[in-house]
């Protein structure tokens, strides 16, 4: 008889929600950690009394409602709406592309209006008829006054790369709405929660032992002897020795500073979308839950390659990297007592609530 049913690897959302229904259930848990802190690349932090997310700004939207009320049950989520400005040498514009942005653009002030003008922009590109990259494909699809102020800087700051070697299919639409609506997403739920998402993952995990600094790899064997099962939310290839080669991934850095004053940009998201500044956004963190806080924290974020020491961030979503990833799955589907799951387990760009629907499904499939 082992000590504990399941050893759960990573105290991000995945293995918090993992963690909770099996405890739930009446099985034993126990929850180890690499870094210092739980809740993963969703952990906020205080700081002067503002909830600073530590690994980039996160939102959480759904249309599921089971999702939504799932989440809203540990603690309340409040009525934060995305709704980010771009600056572009200095003139500030609505995003998403909606009427307030192209009345920014061209002074255009009806729906008829901007339509006529997208249009008139994109005629200019009608010869291309089969973009080779995201620059003619951007270019087709919304005209040049779009993409040279709103997408063309950013998107190459983010690739590190320009926008004619970065593939077409990046781009498949752009979404223009002809209506005053700078709502950034189009899910029926969105929030964020409050007291921060570490309060989220603290009551995910009450009740639970839950050992920080703990690094699965320092004591494998031991570590597995210990559970009937483990539950692995850390990178698949790691956990396979690189035996396949390593998975690339794009990451991030990112620049915290404390202001003495209190409203930096009286808004949670601008982005900086020319090429010649570094960075590529600034998160002001008391707007997400609408702090009135004297100072205030804000986060340029530096998009960069992954290296050594560094965290993974976005899985590359290419045909070398499937394919590899293919090979570590197929190696995982032959460990019956190991369940691979999560963004860096799956090496999936999945947002919180997928994160929460699989994680559901994973409980699910165990108690069958
Ligand atoms: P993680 O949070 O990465 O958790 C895995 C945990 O496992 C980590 O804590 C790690 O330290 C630990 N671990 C790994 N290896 C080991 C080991 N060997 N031993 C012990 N512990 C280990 N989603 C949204 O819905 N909205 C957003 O606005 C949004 N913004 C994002 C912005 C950025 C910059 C990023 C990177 C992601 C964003 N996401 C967003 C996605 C969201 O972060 C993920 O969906 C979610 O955090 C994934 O949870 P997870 O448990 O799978 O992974």
């Amino acid at each position: 008889q082992k000590k504990y049913d399941y050893l759960i690897v990573g105290s991000g959302l995945f293995g918090a929600i993992f963690a909770h229904e099996m405890t739930k259930q009446g099985k034993k848990c126990l929850v180890i950690e690499r870094r210092s802190h739980i809740a993963g690349n969703i952990y906020t932090e205080n700081v002067e009394g503002i909830n600073v997310h530590k690994y980039g700004a996160h939102i959480f939207h759904t249309s599921n409602r089971a999702v939504w009320d799932y989440v809203n049950s540990f603690v309340e989520f409040n009525r934060f709406t995305n709704a980010p400005i771009a600056n572009y040498k200095g003139k500030l514009y609505n995003l998403p592309f909606n009427m307030n942005t192209f009345y920014q653009l061209w002074g255009v002030q009806t729906p008829q209006q901007a339509h006529d003008k997208i249009e008139e922009q994109r005629a200019q590109y009608s010869h291309i008829t089969d973009p080779q990259n995201l620059e003619e494909q951007a270019l087709v699809l919304g005209g040049k006054d779009i993409y040279e102020k709103l997408i063309k800087g950013y998107t190459e700051k983010q690739w590190g790369r320009p926008a004619t070697e970065i593939p077409a299919f990046i781009i498949r639409r752009l979404p223009f709405r002809l209506t005053f609506d700078n709502n950034y997403f189009n899910d029926t739920y969105q929030g964020i929660p409050i007291g921060g998402y570490t309060a989220l993952i603290e009551k995910m995990l009450e009740g639970i032992e839950v050992k920080t600094n703990t690094d699965y790899f320092s004591d494998k064997e031991n570590m597995d002897a210990l559970a009937g099962k483990v539950v692995y939310t850390g990178k698949i290839d790691e956990y396979f020795d690189h035996q396949f080669g390593s998975l690339d991934y794009r990451s991030l850095r990112f620049e915290n500073e404390i202001l003495d004053l209190p409203n930096y940009q009286g808004n949670a998201v601008v982005n900086y979308t020319e090429r010649d500044i570094p960075f590529t956004r600034i998160i002001e963190h008391k707007h997400f839950e609408f702090g009135a806080q004297p100072k205030t924290v804000i986060t340029r974020e530096y998009p960069e390659d992954m290296s050594e020491g560094k965290e993974a961030y976005y899985p590359i979503n290419d045909e070398k990297n499937q394919q590899i990833y293919q090979k570590y799955k197929a190696l995982a589907g032959q460990l019956p007592n190991v369940i691979f799951g999560g963004r860096l387990a799956e090496y999936k760009y999945y947002d919180m609530h997928q994160v929460v629907e699989k994680a559901l499904d994973v409980v699910h499939a165990q108690k069958l």
